[in-house]
């Protein structure tokens, strides 16, 4: 087989106008950047907005393995096989960080005939949103330190400032810092570090906002810390927000691209999916589901992980009720869910992981019945996609789709999206429609006036499994203080390994009888949530001893080689 690289370098790629066409977008309600990107006016929600919506479709995985489950490969996959058997569809995903594209994980524009093209400009700078953001975030950083130089007139402790610099590259000897060496002429000396830009509250704003308006306002109420009377200062009150969000008035549109069957498909926003909510846009789900009859969107890693919080926090903030989860399982995953093989980034694959083995998986699958009841907390169908591999047999598949039906799936169905394309889809494309029509009775986990701790406890004890919630001392007190602010009205957006359903990643399948550790908790105000801290949580990766940036480069004839 081919590589992905020349999958998408060989595909039919269609002008990006006659793809926007498709969806009855006119010239006026889009930006070229280029023959085959096009950026989206926000216009068309006003334009559009009396007519119905289309069906909502979140596709979420079981806890994956390290080299992922095939969500994004499945999201693609599965818009192409609606459109293959007649229904219209639009799919919404993130755009990736470029940090995993020169580092370990590679891109993220899906895989095999499942893929959004044109894949080298997905895969990299896009259009420019990530270095908006990168610009926005470091501008006001920049305003923080001036502050300082100038008097810092707002009294702001230096101690508190919890605002760093950002850059969308894997570098670990950025993760600390100091600032302002050189004499008084150079700044005031502190402590401060970088966060890799997919890190930055200002790409978790972009996410989740509505509007130009709402983007203002939620820059402005970023918290960057605290006076010396421990009241919180926030980038309002250095008179940098608006210049962030005058920054950012081209990123707030979606990307228009197209998958190798030119399904309309918008890009927009990549927020961390570990300390931010990791889900593709707002404002690109509410565009697609105005323009079409199915919208696929991904949310980033397992259902405990992407979907809780898609629907706790980008449905709460969006009003959109979805009408289907797609709950994504590889056999190999569920292979290592029971603990009797390992699969470990760079090296070669355990080969008992190819070999049938229904025990392991009838072991394993304990992790997807989990992921199932996770989703059906919601009031959700959901549809399990089995992601077929070249190793799985047919014993094994049917084992999954009993288990899965009888654990309260609606439906479980192979993907063959990987090898086929849209026709490797379809099987998938008529389940989910027949779950969509059946409906489901959207709730949320918890209730936003719920005090802090319940909210915490509810997504610990129902989701994760735990048995209860233990605070350390420095949670207890950030939990007080913040509802002496007023924030104890925030959903909750958990920092947590997407490696377990718990804490700590070791421990595979369904982990019980444990309690879930939480070391700190901090503010997103601008976001608008608040996050508590499971355990250590990078937010500047490191790269591999190999990148996988020592592979990319031109060939001869000047084409981009060695992205994945
Ligand atoms: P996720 O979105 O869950 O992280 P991706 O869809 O990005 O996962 O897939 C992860 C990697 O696995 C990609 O390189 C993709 O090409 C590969 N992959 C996914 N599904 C299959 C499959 N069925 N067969 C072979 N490789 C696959
Ligand atoms: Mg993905």
């Amino acid at each position: 087989m081919m590589s992905d690289l020349e999958i998408a370098q060989r595909s039919n790629m269609k002008p990006i106008s006659e793809v926007a066409s498709l969806i009855g977008l006119s010239d006026d309600d889009y930006e070229l950047y280029g023959k085959y990107k096009a950026k989206v006016s926000l216009d068309v929600l006003d334009k559009f907005h009396d007519r119905p919506l289309g069906k909502y479709i979140d596709v979420t995985a079981i806890t994956p393995t390290p080299l992922g489950e095939g969500k994004t490969v499945t999201t693609i996959g599965l818009a192409m096989g609606l459109n293959a058997i007649g229904k219209k569809s639009i799919v919404c995903i993130r755009q990736p960080s470029l940090g995993p594209v020169f580092g370990i994980k590679g891109g993220a524009a899906g895989g095999g005939y499942s893929q959004v093209i044109p894949m080298e400009d997905f895969n990299l700078h896009l259009t420019g949103d990530t270095h908006a953001v990168s610009l926005a975030h470091n501008l006001l950083a920049a305003f923080i330190d001036n502050h300082l130089h100038h008097g810092n007139e707002l009294n702001i402790n230096p101690f508190t400032i919890s605002w760093p610099r950002v850059v969308d590259v894997s570098d670990r000897a950025l993760r600390k810092i100091v600032l302002g060496l050189g004499g008084k002429e150079n700044g005031v000396p502190r402590e401060s570090g970088f966060d890799i830009s997919v890190a930055s509250e200002v790409m978790a704003i972009l996410a989740l906002t509505t509007d130009l308006s709402d983007i203002r306002k939620r820059l402005g109420r970023i918290v960057i810390g605290y006076n010396k009377k421990k009241q919180p200062v926030t980038a309002e009150d250095l008179k940098c927000a608006g210049s962030m969000a005058v920054l950012m008035k081209d990123a707030i549109k979606p990307n228009l691209l197209q998958t190798l069957e030119n399904t309309p498909c918008l890009v927009h926003a990549g927020p961390f999916a570990n300390i931010a909510h990791g889900n593709s846009s707002i404002l690109a789900d509410q565009i697609a589901l105005r323009l079409t009859d199915y919208v696929v969107t991904e949310s980033g890693f397992g259902a405990d992980c992407g979907m809780e919080k898609f629907m706790d926090i980008k449905c709460r903030y969006s009003g959109l009720k979805p009408n289907c989860v797609v709950m994504v399982c590889s056999i190999r995953a569920l292979k290592m869910h029971s603990g009797k093989y390992k699969v470990v980034p760079g090296k070669p694959l355990d080969p008992g992981l190819a070999q049938e083995d229904i025990e392991a998986i009838t072991q394993g699958s304990e992790n997807l019945i989990k992921q199932i009841e996770n989703a059906r907390y919601f009031g959700i169908p959901v549809v399990v996609a089995i992601n077929a591999f070249t190793s799985d047999t047919p014993k094994e598949i049917e084992a999954v789709r009993k288990i899965s039906i009888e654990n309260g799936a609606f439906d479980a169905v192979i993907s063959e999206v990987w090898a086929k394309g849209g026709e490797g889809g379809k099987d998938l494309a008529q389940a989910v429609a027949r779950a969509c029509d059946n409906g489901g009775d959207f709730q949320f986990l918890y209730p936003l006036d719920a005090p802090i701790k319940d909210k915490i406890h509810a997504i610990a004890t129902k989701i994760y499994g735990a048995d209860g919630v233990v605070y350390e001392s420095v949670a207890e007190k950030k939990i007080k203080l913040f509802t002496e602010m007023g924030w104890d009205t925030l959903p909750i957006c958990m920092a947590k390994t997407h490696l377990s359903l718990s804490h700590d990643p070791k421990l595979l399948g369904r982990p019980r009888d444990y309690k879930l550790p939480i070391r700190d908790i901090r503010p997103s105000i601008g976001a608008g949530f608040l996050y508590p801290l499971c355990g250590e949580m990078r937010t500047m990766p490191g790269l591999p001893s190999k990148p996988a940036g020592n592979a990319v480069d031109f060939d001869e004839d000047g084409n981009v080689v060695g992205l994945f």
